[in-house]
């Protein structure tokens, strides 16, 4: 680990970061500009900071001078700890609301953490800007506490009770590796009987009825009260809160602050590790048995059909075609063809076949085109391969990729420690798509404890419009969700789905998010049932529908005991920053997020909320941004929630192990410690949507208490002194925000 040199390279380059102001963004003029002098905006910032530290000096000159001078009494001791907090650890921050009530004037600012303190005395602007920000995270977290996505505990799977079958496995050696084992250890793997699965007896529809609002969203009634049992913010409400952000956030005097908020959180962090990394690896050396490899990683943010690398579907596909030539797979032109007449019209043979024949790679020709991208999802650029075997829905059922997906199960349960989340199709196109999907998971007995099932609903209006799918976007809203409120008042109805569900951890709206759409503050937004022309509803529209119906089912679901949900989409890959701000009104937390580099203030709220970020440098790499721009690692030292991800290892990996992949080019792209990739670790388990029993196991058993308190270095690896450092850092950021929201209330 070599700090002084990307310590260098930090002072060397302040440009950089300035860059995010600009929206011209990543040129090579800007670059080379930069390299060779200073621009006016540049030279401007180091004036005024220069300017800065010699009003500080002077300042503190003059207190020394005077012994104590005016205001404060005790200024030596302010300038003696005010010294020492700048290169000291965090030690103590008193809740400003403490140091308020002492009897300090507003203004008179409170002396431990002067450190922080943005401006010596509060400016009516500086009180504004934090009244800001805090109106911002009021209004997310009244979405959030709507739709039961805030809380760990409203979630009944989270809940000591709750009972996950099948049971996660004991802690012995699986078969592969019985010479490992201690004699007596080993037991053989239960097969999976459905009728061990939860299943409920309730019917609920005679407590409940659904319906739609004028808005077209569902409504749960409730039949004794006759009124619903929650209510999402209409269309109106929610597009005036989205310009509401959206106006602040692009507001002057709030970027710069952000801005500064954000250089000072990172400029601590680079204090901080230069004093106490040296410490971290004593404390994490004298941990015994854990290390990077044996703590839970989850991959946060993958892709179901392209969670196997190459060489494992190229080696499938060539088994498939020597062991099964006269299986018929696909019905094409009329007629039923066998997989060996597929591969004859292709002028195939199993031996032909080779990593670049098949071509799924996307780095090399899929910069900035993400159409040619979702072509690499074809087998040697064939869509009928892809049929075959990349979905779930086709001739033979899905047969082949069912079992391709249990061999990366299999492979995910060797290496014990890693765990996906897969991301699965429903496309909202026809009625019956939920009963396909759980009947092939239920049927293939796809089910394994290293995996956790989310849905992602593609962006495709438009489409489906143009092929007859769908009259309106309303439709694809009732095929997305009335399945879901029909099983839920009563899983009879379809036992697959119901069990489907419980291994279901959220929703993920997934398309291309650079392809241009019309502005939000546009004009008004119709309904989804008059949302039926030609073009496709925006981002923060489908964003919009996804949340408020889920709102209703996750108040339904909580209230009969069954898991609920969250919205965890991709956003901020490209595209709008108007999604970046939709994302954190609605969703718990997001994928990619590489767009918030553009805008400070998000940036700033998303830190304090601490919304998680699954980011895929790698993915990014091949398809938006440069691993060498990625602000990846610049989040991580400000201190946002970020996890890493592999996205689609078919197209971006090459090992075995993607998401070890993934961590082992970032740790040797930013030079990670032992210690960083174990806190990325352990936030993508918190991130992740694993029930809180099985969170518990991996990372201690306090862990919803947060900061040291919730802390196990022996699960975690992470020592106390980087919680300590990450929680006192955003505590006082955000006392902060009470302080000077406080001060405007005393003027009142
Ligand atoms: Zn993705």
């Amino acid at each position: 680990m070599n700090v002084a040199s990307s310590d260098d390279e930090h002072y060397l380059l302040p440009v950089d970061d300035e860059h995010q102001y600009d929206d011209l963004d990543d040129g090579m003029l800007a670059l080379s500009l930069a390299l060779t002098h200073f621009s006016t905006q540049e030279d401007r910032y180091i004036r005024d900071h220069d300017l800065k530290v010699r009003a500080f000096e002077a300042l503190q000159d003059g207190k020394d001078k005077n012994g104590n001078s005016g205001t404060n009494s005790h200024g030596k001791l302010l300038h003696r700890l005010r010294r020492h907090s700048v290169i000291d650890l965090p030690t103590h921050h008193p809740h400003p609301l403490v140091a308020t009530r002492s009897k300090h004037l507003p203004g008179s600012q409170p002396s431990e953490y002067t450190n922080a303190l943005p401006e010596e005395y509060p400016s009516s602007e500086l009180v504004d800007l934090y009244e800001k920000v805090k109106m911002c995270l009021d209004m997310r977290h009244k979405y959030m506490d709507l739709s039961l996505q805030r809380c760990e505990l409203d979630n009944p799977k989270n809940h000591d009770k709750w009972e996950i079958y099948p049971p996660p496995p004991k802690p012995t050696y699986k078969l592969k590796n019985k010479f490992n084992q201690l004699p007596g250890q080993h037991t053989e793997e239960d097969d999976i009987d459905m009728n061990k699965f939860p299943m409920s007896d309730v019917n609920a529809n005679d407590r409940f009825e659904l319906r739609h609002n004028d808005q077209d969203v569902y409504e749960v009634i409730d039949k004794t009260t006759g009124e619903p049992i929650s209510s999402a913010p209409s269309l109106k409400e929610y597009y005036t809160d989205l310009n509401k952000i959206a106006r602040i956030s692009s507001d002057g005097p709030i970027k710069s602050f952000a801005f500064k908020r954000l250089e000072y959180l990172e400029t601590k962090w680079n204090m901080y590790y230069l004093l106490n990394d040296f410490e971290e690896n004593k404390q994490s050396k004298r941990n015994p048995h854990r290390d990077f490899y044996n703590v839970r990683k989850v991959d946060t943010h993958i892709h179901h059909s392209a969670c196997m690398n190459q060489k494992h579907l190229l080696r499938f596909i060539k088994y498939k075609l020597k062991t099964k030539p006269n299986e018929q797979v696909i019905f094409r032109d009329g007629k039923l063809l066998t997989l060996e007449e597929v591969f004859d019209s292709l002028k195939l043979t199993a031996y032909d076949l080779s990593i670049d024949t098949l071509d799924m790679h996307a780095h090399t020709d899929t910069f900035h085109r993400f159409d040619k991208f979702n072509l690499k999802y074809n087998p040697i650029g064939e869509s009928r391969l892809r049929e075959i075997f990349l979905k779930t829905d086709n001739f033979i059922n899905g047969k082949y990729l069912a079992e391709i997906t249990k061999q990366v199960f299999e492979d995910l349960e060797n290496s014990k420690y890693q765990m996906t989340e897969l991301r699965i199709s429903i496309y909202g196109r026809s009625y019956d798509e939920w009963d396909k999907l759980a009947r092939w998971i239920v049927n293939n007995k796809l089910f394994s404890h290293n995996v956790r099932w989310l849905i992602q609903v593609p962006r495709l209006y438009d489409l489906y419009k143009k092929n007859g799918n769908v009259t309106n976007f309303h439709q694809i809203m009732v095929n997305l969700f009335e399945p879901l409120f029909k099983v839920t008042l009563d899983p009879k109805l379809n036992p697959n789905l119901h069990i489907f569900l419980q291994r279901v951890v959220g929703f993920d709206s997934v398309d291309d998010e650079s392809k241009p759409e019309r502005p939000i503050n546009a004009k008004h937004f119709p309904p989804a049932s008059e949302w039926d022309g030609s073009k496709n509803p925006p981002y923060s529209y489908y964003l919009y529908y996804l949340y408020a119906d889920l709102v209703s089912l996750n108040n339904l679901r909580s209230a009969l005991g069954y898991n609920t949900f969250v919205l965890r989409p991709h956003c901020g890959e490209a595209g709008d920053p108007e999604h970046l701000i939709s994302a954190f009104l609605t969703t718990h937390s997001i994928s990619h997020g590489i767009r918030l580099r553009k805008l400070p203030f998000v940036q700033y709220l998303y830190y304090l909320d601490q919304i998680g970020l699954a980011v895929s440098p790698l993915s990014n790499n091949a398809l938006f941004l440069t691993y060498d721009k990625n602000p990846f690692f610049s989040f991580f030292k400000r201190g946002l929630n970020v996890s890493l991800s592999t996205d689609d290892p078919l197209q971006f990996s090459y090992t075995k192990e993607p998401l070890i992949e993934e961590y082992s080019v970032a740790a040797q792209i930013y030079k990670l410690s032992g210690v960083d990739m174990c806190e990325l670790a352990m936030n993508s388990v918190k991130q992740s949507g694993y029930e809180a029993s099985i969170k518990k196991h991996w990372l201690g058993k306090n862990y919803m208490r947060g900061g040291v308190a919730g802390n196990d270095i022996e699960k975690t690896n992470v020592p106390d002194i980087r919680i300590r450092y990450r929680d006192e850092t955003l505590q006082s950021e955000l006392s902060l925000v009470e302080y000077y929201t406080s001060l405007n209330k005393e003027r009142i």
